[in-house]
């Protein structure tokens, strides 16, 4: 950091270092930390903005989904625009933390979090945020967190309610001691969650609370969950006991991290009414995919990270990455599975046959 970076860190943040627990040396400390925010939904825009307001140096934003207005009443940095666009969530939490601070380094993963790119995303970071909506990538975050000795912070919401609990590895429970029946043994709901904006910033703001403590060395209590009753205005706090029989933070069994991501399958996404599709081989480049779409489809936007077109039946089919396809608007698994097959033939991709893709 050069003398005139330093001083005109201290003159932004003079406010922030004069907080207890925080001060100049804190501030210094946000600024060369890094951090990875999963999800950048309602959560994780949140935790994301906070965490660009308060300096940090390093923000890692990662999600596959593209903004739409039903996000907009609960959603951080992002507006009609986007949603009219079908802006990536990762890139609008990027825009948006630039806009703030131009200075942030900030990188935008257009991706589903998964056992193959989990490790990679946690490995070169302080401290990993749960900005997700689902306990399969929660479990699979605590298990890469657990295995490279990352601290994160598990964040929840669903209604009036929240959950947050700062996890340090070794230094009391880890997610899967406060849910010893793990991702396994949980039922599944794909239930479209309530959620109202005042909630998930409460929340979000609650974890994000806790990533800067720790970061600005202020180091906050691992293994204690927040319980947030927002209608009620009540918040408890709950020790949680680390479990001596814990197969991820006390034996160091991964079974997450050890499942392969299921490749070629339509499934249904929780809580929306989208289906998405992990391809098994890299799709053409944005420009090429445009192109060879272009003849094809009259409504198409491209963007350098994705291209996203109408089928006449009006199924949205949204190509994110290389390797991540977004199907909106289906009924149902038939028609979602038509509405891909009719961009995949136009731009020489594998085509869906039943559950699995023709090579
Ligand atoms: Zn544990």
């Amino acid at each position: 950091m050069t003398v005139s970076e330093a001083a005109e860190l201290t003159r932004r943040f003079s406010r922030e270092a004069l907080v207890k627990g925080i001060g100049e040396e804190g501030v210094r400390r946000l600024r060369s930390s890094r951090v990875a925010v999963i999800g950048c939904g309602a959560l994780g825009s949140t935790e994301a903005e906070l965490l660009a307001r308060s300096g940090v140096g390093f923000i890692r934003v990662v999600d596959r989904d593209v903004v739409d207005y039903t996000n907009l009443h609960r959603t951080h940095m992002v507006g009609e625009a986007d949603a009219e666009q079908g802006t990536p969530k990762a890139t609008a939490c990027r825009d948006g933390v630039i806009n703030i601070d131009r200075s942030i380094k900030v990188e935008a993963i257009i991706d589903d979090v998964d056992s193959d790119n989990v490790e990679d995303i946690v490995r070169d970071v302080d401290i990993i945020l749960d900005g997700t909506d689902n306990m399969e990538t929660r479990f699979l975050i605590n298990e890469a967190a657990v295995k490279h000795d990352k601290p994160w912070v598990y964040a929840g919401v669903n209604s009036w309610y929240g959950t947050v609990m700062f996890i340090e590895p070794g230094r009391g429970a880890c997610l899967r001691c406060l849910m010893p029946e793990g991702f396994e043994g949980r039922q599944a709901s794909c239930d479209v969650i309530p959620a109202i904006g005042t909630v998930t910033t409460m929340v979000g703001s609650i974890a994000a609370n806790l990533a800067v403590r720790y970061l600005a060395g202020d180091r906050p209590e691992p293994g204690v969950l927040y319980s947030i009753d927002a209608r009620e205005g009540s918040i408890e706090k709950i020790r949680v006991e680390r479990n001596p029989q814990c197969p991820v933070c006390v034996m160091g069994r991964y079974d997450m991290l050890a499942r392969r991501p299921a490749l070629g399958l339509l499934t249904r996404v929780c809580g929306s009414e989208a289906f998405k599709l992990r391809l098994t081989a890299d799709a053409p480049s944005p420009e090429e995919l445009s192109s060879r779409l272009a003849s094809r489809f009259s409504w198409l936007i491209s963007r350098p990270n994705y291209v996203k077109v109408i089928t006449k039946e009006g199924v949205t089919v949204t190509v994110l990455g290389r390797r991540v396809v977004v199907i909106e608007g289906a009924a149902n698994e038939d028609e979602a599975r038509k509405a891909y097959n009719e961009v995949a033939e136009a731009a020489g991709m594998p085509v869906l046959v039943d559950a699995a893709p023709r090579p």
